[in-house]
């Protein structure tokens, strides 16, 4: 029998695209190759609070704290603090935020078929998917999503896939002093990678590092050396994941479309999918309500076009930035921090920043960035002049 859906992964951006075709009254299916939802989780699990307002999630009945400071650490040391006295995040059981997500799409109708892996995507229209596992065969289905995560196999099997590069995470849990309503960033190329982070999640708190090159592992022990005075037992668990750091070629091909980490659709600066992908989910679900209701295969089209309108911008920048910051030495990082932490500028991110949108938070940052760049050095300006990274058209991306 022929779906009208198939859903592969059923992390959010799966169960959420799921839940809201379904809900059209279409066929769907969605299949998960774990025995459970929500489970490995490798996640410091931080979400904006608008953000989950705004997609009508009540993300607060799986927060296991709240946040309202965040801050920035140098490699030397020096802090930018960022408040504005108001709860702007919450940190997440990703688990039962999942397992959330799955139960709301088994309601709305879908199918949910766990232990079952896609193994093969046979062509783009009409396209016939390949299961293995508890649900063995092939299902023709008239539209497919990949919602299967970073190395996505129906982005490969489907030949969307791009370049693909990831930022490598680790991950440990542990308990540590630390304030409930504080997280820590922790910058440094040589000591932690590319960032570290500790996130207060209950009686523990989440430390872990990621590197687009070399091996996280090393990033993590650098901070947990760092942290040490401040922790009081043993390391849990270690949890490995990626982060997607390349976009796919296309979003849609035939009757194929991919959502959230499978589209690279994640904060750039951070590496924060959550909010970015569900946003995307929704949009996509729109596009595939309508081409299934009027047999148009066409109307998919819908769907990049949306995220272009709403994230387009977002994406392109936050790209552009994340590419200068990862050209800066720790001691250029330990500069610009300092210049950021100045109160006027600090003021000016206060008041514009947005934690779901970073394009408000970049304002500040190009309305003073002769002054930034200047902080940095002559060496650093001629290094990105020299890469093609600054010039006029920094903005204009
Ligand atoms: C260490 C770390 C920390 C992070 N912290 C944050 C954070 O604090 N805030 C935030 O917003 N984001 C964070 N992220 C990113 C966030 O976890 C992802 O953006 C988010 O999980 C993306 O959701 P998704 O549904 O697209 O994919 P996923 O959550 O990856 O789900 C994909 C699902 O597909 C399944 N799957 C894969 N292949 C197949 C297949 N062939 N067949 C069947 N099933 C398949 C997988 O088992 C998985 O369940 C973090 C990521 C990492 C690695």
């Amino acid at each position: 029998m022929r779906k009208d859906l198939v859903v592969v992964g059923g992390g959010p951006c799966g169960c959420f695209l799921a839940e809201r075709v379904a809900r059209k009254g279409f066929e769907v299916l969605l299949v998960e190759e774990h025995a459970q939802i929500g489970k490995p989780v490798s996640c410091a699990g931080v979400v904006g609070v608008a953000g989950m307002r705004e997609l009508g999630l009540r993300a607060e009945k799986f927060a296991l704290n709240k946040l309202r400071r965040g801050l920035i650490f140098s490699p030397s040391g020096e802090v930018l603090e960022l408040d504005r006295g108001r709860t702007e995040a919450l940190v997440l059981d990703r688990s039962a935020f999942d397992r959330h997500l799955a139960e709301r799409a088994s309601e709305a109708g879908a199918e949910v078929e766990l232990g079952t892996r896609c193994v093969e995507v046979k062509g783009r229209r009409n396209p016939v998917v390949g299961l293995a596992g508890k649900r063995e065969g092939e299902v023709r289905t008239r539209t497919l999503a990949g919602a299967d995560g970073p190395t996505s196999t129906v982005a490969r099997r489907s030949g969307m896939m791009g370049r693909r590069r990831f930022i490598r995470c680790v991950q440990v849990e542990v308990r540590a002093e630390a304030e409930a309503d504080t997280a820590e960033v922790y910058l440094g190329s040589s000591s932690v990678g590319l960032f570290g982070w500790l996130v207060p999640a209950g009686d523990v708190v989440r430390v872990g590092t990621g590197t687009l090159k070399g091996d996280p592992g090393r990033g993590l022990r650098s901070l947990l050396r760092l942290l040490s005075p401040r922790v009081r037992g043993e390391p849990g668990k270690l949890s490995f994941g990626l982060i997607p750091y390349d976009p796919p070629k296309r979003l849609v091909g035939g009757s194929v479309l991919l959502v959230g980490d499978a589209a690279c659709q994640v904060k750039p600066l951070t590496g924060g999918g959550i909010y970015l992908g569900l946003s995307c989910a929704l949009r996509a679900s729109e596009a595939l309500s309508l081409s299934l209701e009027r047999g148009d295969p066409s109307l998919l089209k819908l769907y990049p076009r949306e995220v272009e309108r709403s994230f387009g911008r977002e994406f392109a920048v936050g790209r552009r930035v994340r590419k200068l910051l990862l050209a800066l030495s720790d001691e250029e990082l330990d500069a610009l921090v300092k210049c950021l932490a100045e109160p006027r500028l600090r003021e000016e991110i206060l008041r514009k920043a947005d934690f779901d949108h970073h394009l408000t938070l970049l304002d500040p940052f190009f309305h003073n960035l002769p002054r930034l760049l200047t902080s940095l050095g002559p060496r650093a300006l001629t290094r990105m002049a020299l890469k093609g990274m600054i010039g006029p058209d920094l903005r204009e991306v």
